[in-house]
């Protein structure tokens, strides 16, 4: 059973014209309740037009910061995500469960190469620990693959571009547009966006951590069980 406390949204920002970041203010009261890892997400139960809505939600901020901060993207008209990015006022209260576990990060010491592989907002969790391990884990390399339509519609674009340019030798990002030819590679992450990169980047991951449709597990999973990772280093997600 989780628990839920009232939270009030402190701030909301746009970060594509699809998705917003959500700024929750953990008082003082709740900072224990609150102390998560990156890789958790939360439950937010909100009654909208007479109908209680509960969404999941990753938390995409570093831990420590006496917040938590969502990013969340608009799926369709009467959702979730459709109140947020249009009725939501800063003060709102929003009942909120305390941060259970999802992405199994190892967040030890042990120097781990980590490859990332999702599109959309499955970049949230992710965002989180690559803030996480560049603070914490210096010995730490992550290679993420990211699908989006195009940089303007990317979440965190920007920021994640930064954080590449900051510390080359921990991240490297692989940016995979459907719709714009700025990207490293146009078009799907497919199997040959896949082979091209671990050919770059080689097959000695220590974890493989997968968010995003059926269909692209299923491809990922082909391609790297195949370049001979093993199936027990991959870690799979599905948000919808
Ligand atoms: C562990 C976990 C963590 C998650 N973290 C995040 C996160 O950080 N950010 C985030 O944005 N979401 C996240 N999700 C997904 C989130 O919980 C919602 O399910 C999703 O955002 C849709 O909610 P909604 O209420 O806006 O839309 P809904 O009420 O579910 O749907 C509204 C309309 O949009 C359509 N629709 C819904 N999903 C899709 C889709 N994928 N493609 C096309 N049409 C669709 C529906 O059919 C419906 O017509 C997470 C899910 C899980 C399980």
């Amino acid at each position: 059973m989780s628990t839920f406390h009232n939270l009030k949204v402190v701030d909301k920002k746009t970060l594509t014209p699809e998705s917003v970041s959500v700024v929750l203010d953990v008082p003082e009261s709740l900072r224990k309740a609150y102390n998560f890892k990156p890789g958790q997400f939360v439950i937010v139960q909100k009654d909208i037009n007479g109908q209680n809505l509960k969404r999941y939600y990753s938390i995409y901020n570093r831990p420590e910061e006496n917040q938590l901060k969502l990013g969340i993207k608009f799926k369709g008209k009467d959702g979730f995500a459709d109140y947020v990015m249009h009725d939501l006022q800063l003060g709102d209260i929003w009942q909120v469960s305390e941060p259970m576990n999802d992405v199994p990060f190892d967040l030890s010491e042990r120097p781990q190469k980590i490859l990332v592989i999702t599109i959309g907002s499955g970049i949230t969790p992710f965002y989180s620990y690559i803030q996480y391990m560049l603070h914490k884990q210096p010995h730490n390399k992550l290679v993420l693959i990211y699908g989006n339509e195009s940089p303007d519609k990317t979440m965190f674009n920007k920021e994640l571009q930064n954080l590449e340019k900051g510390h080359p030798d921990q991240l490297k990002i692989y940016n995979v547009y459907s719709k714009d030819l700025s990207g490293n590679y146009y078009g799907r992450i497919n199997i040959e966006v896949l082979q091209d990169i671990l050919q770059k980047e080689g097959t000695d991951f220590d974890a493989v951590y997968m968010i995003g449709p059926d269909d692209l597990k299923k491809t990922a999973a082909k391609v790297l069980t195949t370049a001979g990772i093993k199936q027990d280093k991959l870690h799979y997600r599905v948000y919808s």
